[in-house]
C-alpha cells in the first residue's frame, strides 16, 4: 500500500515535552521538542507512540495545531478509558518523552498559496488542525476571506476560546454549542443543519477552499449538508479523528 510505504519512510522521533497548557477541563496542549523534525504544513497530523515499562506501546494520531514555522505542539481532549489521550491529557509533565511519527498527510492542507475564500468547519477536537491554517494565515499575512464555524459542547469545551475570540482580520468566527449556553449566548444553539451552512458558508461561485473536522458523523453530516447545498463532493476535504472526537 502507498500509505504504508510512506509512514514506513518516516522515523520515530525522541520528542520531549517543554510546555503545556490546560485549553479547557478535559483538552491539553502539548509543546513539543522533537530532535531532527523537519517541520509540517499546515493541517498535517503526527503519530504518537507511547512505550510502558514492560514494552507494551500504544499509538494514536493528534493534528498539529501550531503554525509551520512555530515550535510543535498538538492538542489533545481526553477521553475516558483511552490508552493514549488520559496520559497525554493528565499525567505527563514538563521534561517527559515519547516518540512521534511525522509530520503526516498531504491532503488536508492549506499552504495560504492563494487568496480564495477558506471555509473551516470544526466539531470539538477537530478545530486542532483548522486553527493551525488559521495561525499560519495570519503568520504569512493572507488575506483569505476565512470563516470558521465551530460546533462545541458547551461555553467551557470551547478551545482555544481566546485567541479566537480576537479574530485577525477577514476571519469570522461562528461558535454553536450544543448542550448548554450560557444565558445572553448570541452565537447558534443546535447542531450544525442546513439553514446554519447555508448562513455560513461562501457562495460555491467564490471557489472557496473547505475543510472539515472531527468525529466520523460530524464530518459526515457537515459534507452532506454542502453537498445538498451544490457544493461539489472533491471540493470538500475532511479528515475524521473516528467515533469520538
Ligand atoms: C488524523 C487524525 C488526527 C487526530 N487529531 C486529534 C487531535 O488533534 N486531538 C485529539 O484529541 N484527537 C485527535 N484524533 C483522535 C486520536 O487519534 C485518538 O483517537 C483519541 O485521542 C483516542 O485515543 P486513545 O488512545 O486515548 O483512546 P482509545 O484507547 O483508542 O479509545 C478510547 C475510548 O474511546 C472509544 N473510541 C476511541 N476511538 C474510537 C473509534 N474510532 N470508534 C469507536 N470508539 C472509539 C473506545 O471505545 C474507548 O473506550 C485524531 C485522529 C486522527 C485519525
Amino acid at each position: 500500500m502507498a500509505g504504508a510505504a510512506l509512514l514506513g519512510r518516516l522515523t520515530w522521533l525522541a520528542a520531549e515535552v517543554v510546555d503545556a497548557v490546560q485549553e479547557t477541563p478535559r483538552v491539553r496542549t502539548l509543546v513539543l521538542d522533537a530532535d531532527g523534525w523537519a517541520g509540517h504544513r499546515a493541517g498535517q497530523h503526527v503519530d504518537v507512540r507511547l512505550t510502558a515499562e514492560d514494552g507494551y506501546q500504544a499509538e494514536s494520531s493528534y493534528s498539529i495545531a501550531s503554525a509551520p514555522g512555530e515550535p510543535l505542539a498538538i492538542t489533545v481532549e481526553e477521553l475516558e478509558d483511552g490508552e493514549v489521550s488520559p496520559y497525554l491529557v493528565g499525567e505527563v509533565v514538563d521534561g517527559d518523552r515519547f516518540e512521534i511519527r511525522g509530520p503526516i498527510g498531504g491532503y488536508f492542507v492549506w499552504d495560504g498559496s492563494d487568496e480564495a475564500p477558506v471555509l473551516l468547519i470544526a466539531g470539538g477536537s477537530g478545530v486542532v488542525p483548522l486553527v493551525s491554517m488559521i495561525r499560519h494565515r495570519a503568520r504569512i499575512g493572507s488575506r483569505a476571506p476565512t470563516r470558521l464555524l465551530y460546533s462545541s459542547r458547551s461555553y467551557e469545551d470551547i478551545i482555544y476560546r481566546a485567541e479566537l475570540d480576537e479574530p485577525a482580520d477577514g476571519l469570522e468566527v461562528f461558535h454553536t454549542l450544543t448542550r448548554s449556553q450560557p444565558s445572553g449566548w448570541t452565537g447558534y444553539a443546535r447542531r450544525i443543519d442546513a439553514e446554519m451552512l447555508d448562513e455560513v458558508a461562501w457562495p460555491m461561485d467564490d471557489d472557496p477552499r473547505v475543510f472539515i473536522c472531527g468525529s466520523t458523523r460530524f464530518v459526515d453530516t457537515a459534507a452532506d449538508g454542502l453537498v445538498a447545498m451544490g457544493y461539489p463532493a472533491l471540493s470538500i476535504r475532511t479528515e475524521r479523528f473516528g467515533a469520538t472526537g
